[in-house]
């Protein structure tokens, strides 16, 4: 089979769209009538897009293509909810997952190929293969949850896909230009048209970034604390002994857009006999204090060859009580989709799977080891 190399349109930014039609003659106005057939109705095929004359479709088609990353493989848990492993232009791969709700549902992207942080309760943490993923990769990952729900043209109400958490594989500032793209193709009203107060990006804190995140892209902030001390985060959050918890904190304090009806996330793993002491959720408390702050407590979701367990279900109600008692809103997160692997911290792609996790490679010290020589701001992609 020949190679396409008609080049993809998903991915453009609005103004990159009226660039390349410029190039083959045509006026900016196209730009915006393609937007819509691509990102309103989620149209992939130039001759159904009616509103171009017969010719300029045709011409179009010879040019360009509307892709789609392939998906490698698609599992629906017995909550309903779903994993999508997705395989872009290069063989790579990365998950997608799908968390539905009674009347809405977030969708979980992933930003890296696996990631070069090695948080050592997370699965994608183990992963050796890693680069960004480009705009158009993040973009797909939403294009093919819409597809596979069939929810196009973009509903002007409710909808499924009505929220988007970049919690899936990766550290989404360590690639902010490609997911700030991203976002923005998705947050455009003449698209898909997501609103910036329904996306939450997560990050391991990489605190140089966070700022941008709030000032070019204005979203939810959820910061994976875990730890209530720079001594038990710099092991289980390895960056940390880049950006210890007060710079971290610091960051969060001058995150734009934060106050009380917009609170960061305080994501916190419970992981047993490590971090759920009330002592430690007393230190939370003393550490977030004046911060518009809400926590989100995560059961730890085992994968093979992991060395913690989860916090027995008594723990994780006193740790929330004291968090609640202190004014904190504190949830214990449901796990979701565990049964298809689909739950946070457990993406990996099947093709790391197949190449085996030998248990070795999960050892501390051979983690602590790779943080050494993997913590570094800058990916090559
Ligand atoms: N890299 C980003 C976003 C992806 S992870 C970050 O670390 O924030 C999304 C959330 O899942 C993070 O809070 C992460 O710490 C958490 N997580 C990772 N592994 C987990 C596991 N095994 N069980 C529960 N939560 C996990
Ligand atoms: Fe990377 Fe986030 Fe996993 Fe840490 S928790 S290894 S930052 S994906």
């Amino acid at each position: 089979m020949m190679a396409d190399d008609r080049t993809d349109l998903i991915g453009l930014s609005r103004d990159e769209l009226v660039r390349e039609l410029a190039t083959i003659g045509e006026r900016p106005f196209r730009a915006k009538q393609l937007w819509h057939w691509i990102y309103h109705r989620g149209e992939t095929d130039f001759e159904r897009m009616t509103t171009l004359t017969k010719p300029l479709r045709t011409r179009l088609a010879g040019i360009f293509r509307v892709g789609r990353p392939e998906v490698a493989s698609e599992q629906t848990s017995a909550d309903r909810s779903r994993k999508w492993l997705v395989r872009f232009a290069d063989g790579n791969e990365a998950e997608t997952v799908f968390i539905p709700e009674e009347d809405r549902g977030a969708l979980c992207m992933s930003s890296q190929v696996g990631c070069t942080l090695t948080c050592t309760f997370c699965h994608t943490g183990t992963q050796r293969l890693v680069r960004n993923l480009d705009a158009g990769e993040i973009v797909g990952q939403m294009m093919l949850a819409r597809d596979s729900y069939g929810e196009w043209p973009s509903p002007a109400g409710e909808r499924l896909l009505s929220n988007i958490v970049m919690m899936g594989m990766g550290e989404p500032l360590l690639n902010f230009d490609n997911v700030a793209k991203a976002l923005r193709i998705i947050m455009d009203g003449e698209g898909i048209a997501i609103s910036k107060r329904r996306i939450t990006l997560s990050t391991s804190g990489v605190v140089p970034v966070i700022a941008r995140c709030g000032d070019e892209l204005g979203v939810n902030l959820a910061v994976s604390l875990h730890a209530p001390t720079d001594a038990l985060r710099d092991v289980l959050v390895p960056i940390n002994r880049k950006y210890p918890i007060a710079e971290l904190l610091a960051a969060c304090r001058a995150y734009p857009g934060a106050n009380n009806a917009r609170r960061i996330t305080f994501e916190y793993v419970m992981l047993k006999g490590v971090n759920d002491s009330l002592a430690d959720a007393r230190e939370l408390v003393r550490l977030v204090r004046g911060l518009p702050a809400k926590f989100n407590l995560i059961p730890f979701n085992p994968w093979p060859g992991a060395i913690y367990q989860c916090s027995t279900p008594g723990a994780m109600k006193r740790f929330a009580a004291l968090l609640n008692d202190a004014g904190y809103s504190a949830p214990i997160r449901v796990p979701r989709g565990r049964d298809i692997m689909a739950a946070c911290g457990q993406l990996k792609s099947a093709s790391e799977h197949r190449r085996g996790s030998r248990a070795k490679d999960h050892q501390p010290l051979q983690r602590s080891q790779r943080a050494t020589t993997s913590v570094e701001p800058s990916i090559t992609s």
